[in-house]
């Protein structure tokens, strides 16, 4: 089969590799029919995820239709069309039964970092009965390639940990894929008033499709001054990091209300600065997660009764043989107005 393999820092190619068959009898094969590239597997090109090893095969999301399953997999037969969680979970360890199987001590972020991933024709996926989830007849397959990571991260990192409420006033910092998914994901519970912040206009642009009712460019290095003056210098009563860098991990210190929440997504490469001189006694309080994906199901209903749509989020679609066409693209979202990129396969 073909797959895009890592091949060391700034190195990927898209060639031949072997099939995956069954190693254990939890296992899965799925033929991968749509997938996408995610700002992680960037990082990995870049080399800030040293465990992943040359000759890894990347990707961690997919929808795709199951080829074959482990004697001990009983909720998945051949044929049935799958979206595939970044999130592997063997439901039995301690992990797991604490809603945390982002922690799952034979799972977890795995695919495409620790185990071959989902950019590729076929893949091997543990721990299937509690790593799949079926997809109804008739949906729309390409949107729900957004369930398998974006939508979860943004809701469980950004808006549950953020515990949004209705009629607050939410800012979420950085407008890229899984900020939108939080944005998006927030208005369930009908916050009053909801900001963006970046850097690209085109994606303030976008955020407003996706219930974000005042936008800032935060290029001017001013974006905290505007956002306490459309709250009455009060602040937001939850702020969302989803960029990972001090200085906007920054911004939302400087931006959440007394009492408010600041919850992290971003993945973050280095040290912030944790101004406790001016929190300490602002009842913040100040979370992160990796997402768990245990709201996927969650999520699936309310795609496919179209209470959203994830859809909006695909600005640009290639074959899966230009697989390195499409990482050309991703690498260049702001040129190229991407936010993300599906590969279908033919
Ligand atoms: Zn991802
Ligand atoms: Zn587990």
């Amino acid at each position: 089969m073909k797959a895009l393999v890592y091949q060391g820092p700034g190195k990927r190619s898209w060639q031949e590799a072997p099939s995956p068959a069954l190693l254990k009898p939890t296992d899965a094969i799925v033929k991968v029919t749509r997938t996408t590239i995610c700002g992680s597997d960037l990082h990995i090109l870049k080399g800030d995820v040293p465990e992943v090893t040359e000759g890894r095969i990347l990707g961690h999301e997919a929808v795709g239709v199951v080829v074959d399953v482990g004697p001990a997999v009983s909720n998945f037969k051949a044929g049935d069309h799958v979206i595939v969680s970044c999130i592997t979970s063997c439901g039995k360890c301690e992990g797991c039964k604490r809603g945390m199987p982002s922690h799952c001590t034979d799972g977890g972020w795995i695919l495409g970092h620790l185990i071959d991933g989902t950019q590729a024709e076929l893949v091997r996926v543990p721990h299937a009965d509690g790593s799949l989830v079926l997809v109804p007849k008739g949906a729309d397959e390409d949107a729900l390639v957004m369930i398998s990571d974006i939508l979860p991260t943004g809701f469980e990192c950004g808006v549950l940990k953020g515990e949004v409420k209705p009629g607050d006033a939410i800012a979420v910092v950085g407008a890229g894929p899984v900020g939108l998914a939080a944005l998006m994901t927030a208005q369930f519970y009908s916050p009053a008033m909801s900001i963006a912040i970046d850097v690209d206009d085109n994606r303030l642009e976008v955020a407003k499709t996706f219930g974000a009712t005042h936008v800032i460019n935060s290029t001017d290095g001013k974006a905290a001054l505007a956002v306490m003056a459309l709250t009455g210098q009060r602040g937001v009563d939850v702020a969302i990091e989803a960029v990972g860098a001090p200085v906007t991990f920054t911004l939302c210190q400087d931006i959440v209300a007394a009492g408010g929440h600041l919850a992290n997504i971003g993945v973050h490469g280095h040290s912030v600065q944790l101004k406790m001189e001016t929190l300490w006694s602002r009842n913040v309080t100040i979370t992160t997660r990796l997402v768990d994906a245990v709201t996927t199901s969650m999520l699936l209903r309310t795609v496919l009764s179209s209470k959203l749509s994830p859809r909006k989020l695909i600005t640009h679609e290639f074959a899966l043989g230009d697989m390195l066409k499409a990482y050309d693209v991703f690498g260049n979202a702001a040129r190229e107005k991407a936010l993300k990129v599906l590969l279908k396969a033919g």
